[in-house]
């Protein structure tokens, strides 16, 4: 697709003497930003520069500006210097100031019709798209528009309702970076696009869309000027939560001011009111209580635990605090976290605002989306995943996959964060990013996760935010301690000497056959290779412990750091422990507890690629797979009745930190009825993040015991 090329222009009106009514832009078509604004007394412009790429069009207009703003600032020389440091590759100029027009020119030129201009600024709100995305969102919503998208989306520009930036932007000083992940890190490369041999474009968003130099991203946030009167408080807190892009210079500069919208508002001061801006004509003109009438009743097929009540309490209050705007549900493994903030969606629902339930992992969005629509059925839900299939409807609710949260803008009053500390959230600045943008300044934020990081920690000592503790499981019993195996495990080159640690393809498996992936350590590994001629023994306390689960009619999951090892441990307790491998095609779903007669246990193993990735996890929560070998792909999101945690190499720090080994210490003992559930470090030392593990999991036992949540319910 070819983008479109844009002229730099001055426009100015020859009647005023001091040349302060002058509004440098940036426009496809020039003639049709001087129609729109001879509206405003302009009466000619003059093209600067141009056809350029976007991102050219927008550093040379930038350039302008400080050429006259160095003119008229006599003391300005460390501006000129700074200008005369940039310089706009691989473009000339081909003209300067002698390309003039006048109102006489433009007037054949045809204004987009109003209806137009109301469809894609509705269309817009709360989002950043590109185009073709614009393109795909009318056609989703089954609306149609009359006049040229590109000449209605600049008119729209020039009334100040959205803005423009080019996708991958170049500052004053010639640095570029991703407008749309906030990537500094971009790529030079000849693009078919605009038929540059030099075109930029950024790969770290690129599996979202390309952002590219000469393509623009439209934006807009979410009108929502009559909710703030309706929450109390809520003005206080529009100048706190700032989001990351507003603090810095370069970004600030690019959308506030070399867009034309901005330089007008600020060029046309009072006349702004005397001008139609389309936002000021959709505001309702009841109160916003009246035009909604549903009451987003939150229905729950089961009551909260006394904890979980106190919690929910405690975060809907927190929406009323103007002094925060951060909060933290610090919630145990099993807590029933997700249900507390319900009432809180609920609360800024009733008062007319949006929702975003942000979850790293999309099996986690696919599961969580029925459980809201059963709780909260007033409310409309759009669920955003890789593979969805509509992508711009509107929704009180969007549960998202944090990916998905890069086309949103300034568009939700509240944003829950579920699971904070998992994969690929986690440390991804692109992300983290992401989903700042995409809540409106004056929203609230609440971060949820059983782990919180030293950081989000730090930040509830210091009261920067909010903290709610949830310390105690729905069934009122405390979270199972870990005990400390100490044993000599094998290493794993001793268990392979003379072979790499990665194993050796068995010449009969074809390595082109093997998937490759990244698992959670971002290491990655070739699939399905077989280990030829090395086993592993597991030491025989290790092995006891399995027994003694199997015996008990128990079921067990066995965590390794790798995905090699997970074969090698599944293979040695198979021959060692006797217990028969799964195969799928074994549709019996039955437990060693539920099955009437004895059977032999079955094993199976799990990692980030393996090709029954799902169908294992299925069937060892519900049946058939009694022991499940797995890296630390199954440390979040699954409740399997009866089941024991065995963490083998605990001490394997580098994929096995304190949050990982309390993630997975908490899936056993999850269930209502269960007991008895043992969770085990085996390890050759002991680290500090084994023992910060430990006495976190203890900390919270001892704080719902003093909380007197612990038995509160019957079991
Ligand atoms: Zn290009
Ligand atoms: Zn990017």
């Amino acid at each position: 697709m070819i983008e479109k090329l844009y002229f730099v222009y001055d426009v100015f009106d020859v009647q005023d003497t001091s040349g302060h009514r002058k509004v440098t832009g940036v426009s496809h078509y020039p003639l049709l930003d001087l129609k729109v604004l001879s509206a405003l007394g302009y009466t000619h412009l003059a093209i600067i520069a141009g056809p350029l790429p976007l991102a050219w069009a927008v550093h040379e207009a930038d350039r302008h500006k400080l050429r006259r703003q160095t003119y008229r600032d006599r003391q300005g020389r460390f501006a000129r210097f700074l200008g005369s440091l940039t310089r706009t590759p691989g473009f000339k100029r081909v003209a300067a100031c002698f390309n003039i027009a006048t109102c006489h020119d433009c007037r054949d030129v045809i204004l987009p019709a109003e209806e137009d201009l109301d469809i894609l600024a509705d269309v817009l709100q709360g989002r950043i798209l590109f185009d073709r995305e614009i393109t795909q969102a009318l056609l989703e919503r089954g609306l149609h528009l009359t006049g040229n998208l590109y000449d209605i989306l600049q008119t729209l520009i020039l009334k100040g309702a959205i803005g423009r930036v080019p996708s991958v932007a170049v500052d004053r000083f010639g640095i570029a970076s991703c407008r749309r992940c906030g990537n500094r890190d971009v790529v030079q490369a000849p693009c078919s696009a605009c038929s540059s041999e030099k075109c930029l474009y950024c790969p770290k968003c690129a599996s979202m869309g390309q952002a590219r130099a000469c393509r623009p991203l439209f934006y807009s946030p979410r009108n929502t000027a009559s909710l703030r009167n309706v929450i109390p408080g809520q003005d206080v807190i529009v100048s706190q939560n700032k989001l990351p892009g507003d603090d810095d210079p370069a970004f600030k500069n690019e959308i506030s001011n070399i867009d034309a919208a901005a330089a007008l508002n600020k060029a046309i001061g009072k006349a702004r009111t005397a001008f139609r801006n389309p936002l000021t004509v959709q505001e309702p003109t009841e109160p916003p209580n009246a035009s909604s009438k549903k009451d987003f009743e939150v229905r729950l097929p089961f009551e909260l635990t006394k904890a979980q009540q106190h919690a929910s309490q405690l975060v809907t209050d927190f929406l009323e605090n103007p002094t925060c705007s951060e909060c933290l549900v610090f919630a145990v493994c099993g807590a029933g976290k997700t249900e507390v903030v319900f009432q809180t969606i609920a609360q800024v629902l009733r008062h007319g605002g949006k929702v975003l339930l942000a979850i790293p992992r999309s099996d986690v969005v696919a599961e969580i989306v029925p459980r809201i629509a059963s709780a909260i059925p007033d409310a409309s839900i759009l669920e955003l995943r890789g593979q969805a299939k509509s992508r711009y409807r509107d929704a009180d609710i969007v549960v998202a996959t944090t990916h998905q949260t890069i086309r949103f803008f300034q568009a939700f009053d509240l944003v829950v964060l579920d699971e904070v500390d998992a994969f690929p959230y986690r440390g991804s600045a692109i992300l983290n990013y992401a989903v700042r943008r995409a809540t409106a300044p004056w929203g609230n934020t609440v971060f949820m996760t059983a782990t919180p990081g030293r950081e989000l920690l730090r930040k509830a000592d210091r009261k920067e935010i909010a903290l709610v503790r949830i310390p105690a499981r729905h069934h009122g019993r405390p979270l199972p301690e870990p005990e400390i195996i100490q044993t000599r495990l094998p290493l794993p080159d001793e268990v392979c000497r003379g072979s790499s640690f990665r194993g050796i393809l068995d010449r009969n498996t074809s390595a082109s056959e093997a998937p490759q992936g990244h698992d959670k350590s971002g290491q990655v590994y070739g699939g399905t290779g077989r280990i030829a001629g090395c086993g592993l023994l597991l030491p025989d306390k290790v092995l006891a412990i399995i027994e003694r689960s199997l015996a008990a009619s128990r079921k067990m999951f066995v965590f390794v750091p790798t995905v090699e090892l997970s074969r090698l441990v599944s293979a040695e307790i198979s021959a060692s422990l006797h217990v028969s491998g799964y195969s799928p095609a074994d549709s019996r779903r039955t437990t060693l507890r539920d099955s009437s007669q004895p059977r032999t246990p079955r094993i199976a193993s799990i990692h980030a690629a393996h090709p029954n990735r799902e169908l294992h996890r299925e069937a060892f929560r519900t049946g058939p797979i009694d022991i499940i070998v797995s890296t630390s792909v199954l440390e979040r999101g699954i409740t399997v009745p009866d089941a024991d945690v065995l963490v083998l190499y605990a001490d394997y720090e580098r994929i096995f930190d304190t949050a990982t080994l309390i993630q997975m210490a908490g899936r056993a003992g999850r269930t209502e009825d269960d007991t008895q559930a043992k969770v085990y470090f085996a390890a050759r030392q002991v680290t500090a993040s084994m023992r910060d593990a430990i006495r976190l999991i203890q900390d919270m036992n001892r704080h719902a015991a003093e909380s007197g949540y612990l038995h509160s319910t019957p079991i």
